[in-house]
């Protein structure tokens, strides 16, 4: 194989042989050839897109590069979610703990920040020591306690994923529909999972910002993981917002914890009963989603949830004394309000703009090695439709360090547009389902 060739025939609009992604996969993933050619390889592939054989190809190529977990002993159904990434979305934290609560079991292998978007690991470190660097035997361990288990990848699980993923966020290749779809379901189908819910997000906040492009991203991930015969659907839900009131790793944490204690923003707490509900369904738990909804808010208001939570976060080595008491989860020192330049509504929200604000304050990556601050973050008072006066505060910046205030400040104020009239209609949190 010369790797020139290959990317010379994507460039060109050929299509590649299952062998020949393949050894693409392995060669690059052993290290035999240098990352810019597998990032000129990744960037034809964004332009020329790639067939549904090749997808599947990828997809099984990116999965076999490492193990394939087996949790076969444990007797319950092994269900996950995961999300395509957006702008304050911390179902993760919510959803996991109740679906364990009721009995599913959920090995949840997560992702870090990616561009604007927020990752479940980098929350979930701002609880101090909590450890998502577990061995395998560890996270079997924690899964086999506590129902639920939440770690990042290793470096047997889909290692082949985790160096593109690492060279994607870098060099402008992650909005690829085959790429996303290789990435996500080579990571979920090597968690050893009977069932997966996806969910998909669409609009301004979302990696596909039209609902036809997130509509054929999850076609093919409910076909690529039913060809490995694994249940899924896939939810397409509205990221033209921020989801909940909070962006920024321990705020967001705190703001599960409201959900996870019967409170939190409506929008957030909807969302995490609805995945829940799928998650009991397909975990043959429930008989219909609606019930299962109805199992995750008793779980929710028997405290179960909330306790499971607990439980996972000690088993994982973190402090539960910030969960007892959110107040002592790192908090950021100063806080300015962006307001509003004028009376209105807010008729729009640019939310990838609000994702990219929570970055430069520190609360992401913008190289590989950037560390992130936890306690910094957005907290958003004015939702899409909601009348605002003159002045009145669209959210506010919790930061810490001066130095990119002022970056953060102008992608804040610009990513609100205000109208004189309320917008004629909103897009439903939950917009399709498909694969049900
Ligand atoms: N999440 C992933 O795991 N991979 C992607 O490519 C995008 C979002």
């Amino acid at each position: 194989m010369r790797v020139v060739d290959l990317i010379r025939r994507k460039r060109d609009s050929g299509e590649l042989t299952r062998e020949e992604i393949q050894e693409l996969i392995a060669a690059y993933t052993r290290g035999d050839f240098p990352d810019y050619q597998m990032s000129a390889w990744l960037m034809a592939v964004v332009l020329r897109g790639m067939s549904r054989a090749e997808i599947a190809a990828l997809t099984a190529a990116m999965l076999h590069s490492g193990q394939v977990l087996d949790f076969s002993d444990l007797p319950a159904h092994k269900v996950d979610k995961h999300s395509t990434g957006g702008v304050g979305d911390k179902t993760s934290l919510v959803i996991a703990p109740i679906a364990a609560a009721g009995g599913l079991l959920v090995p949840m292998i997560s992702g870090r920040g990616l561009g604007h978007s927020g990752g479940t690991l980098d929350k979930l470190e701002s609880i101090a020591g909590f450890n998502v660097n577990l061995s395998l035997d560890e996270f079997r361990r924690v899964l086999s306690v506590c129902g639920c288990a939440l770690i990042g990848q290793t470096a047997e699980i889909a290692p082949a994923d985790k160096k593109i993923y690492a060279l994607r966020d870098v060099t402008g290749t992650v909005e690829s529909p085959a790429l996303i779809c290789a990435s996500i379901m080579s990571k979920k189908l090597a968690e050893g999972i009977d069932a997966l819910v996806l969910d998909v997000k669409t609009g301004s906040g979302a990696f596909m910002k039209t609902v036809e492009d997130a509509a054929h991203l999850a076609e093919l991930m409910v076909e690529t993981g039913r060809e490995m015969g694994k249940k899924v659907v896939a939810l397409l839900t509205d990221m033209s917002q921020p989801l909940g009131r909070t962006a920024g790793n321990a705020m967001e944490v705190a703001e599960s914890l409201d959900v996870l204690s019967g409170g939190g923003p409506a929008d957030l707490r909807e969302l995490c009963l609805e995945l829940s509900g799928w998650m009991f369904f397909l975990g043959e738990r429930e008989k219909s989603v609606a019930a299962g909804k109805q199992l995750a808010a008793k779980l929710i208001a028997s405290g179960a949830a909330r306790e499971k939570f607990r439980e996972v976060v000690r088993l994982q080595g973190g402090d539960v004394r910030m969960v007892d008491d959110p107040r002592k989860l790192p908090c950021a020192r100063q806080s300015v309000d962006v307001v509003s330049p004028c009376g209105g509504f807010v008729a729009a929200i640019q939310c990838e703009q609000l994702g990219t604000a929570c970055v430069v304050l520190g609360g992401g990556r913008e190289k590989k090695e950037d560390a992130i601050d936890p306690a910094v973050g957005i907290e958003f008072h004015k939702r899409a439709g909601d009348g605002v006066v003159r002045g009145e505060p669209l959210c506010t910046l919790h930061y810490n360090a001066n130095a990119r205030l002022a970056e953060a400040r102008a992608l804040a104020e610009t990513a609100y547009r205000i109208e004189p009239q309320p917008p004629e209609d909103l897009p439903k949190l939950v917009q399709r389902v498909i694969g049900a």
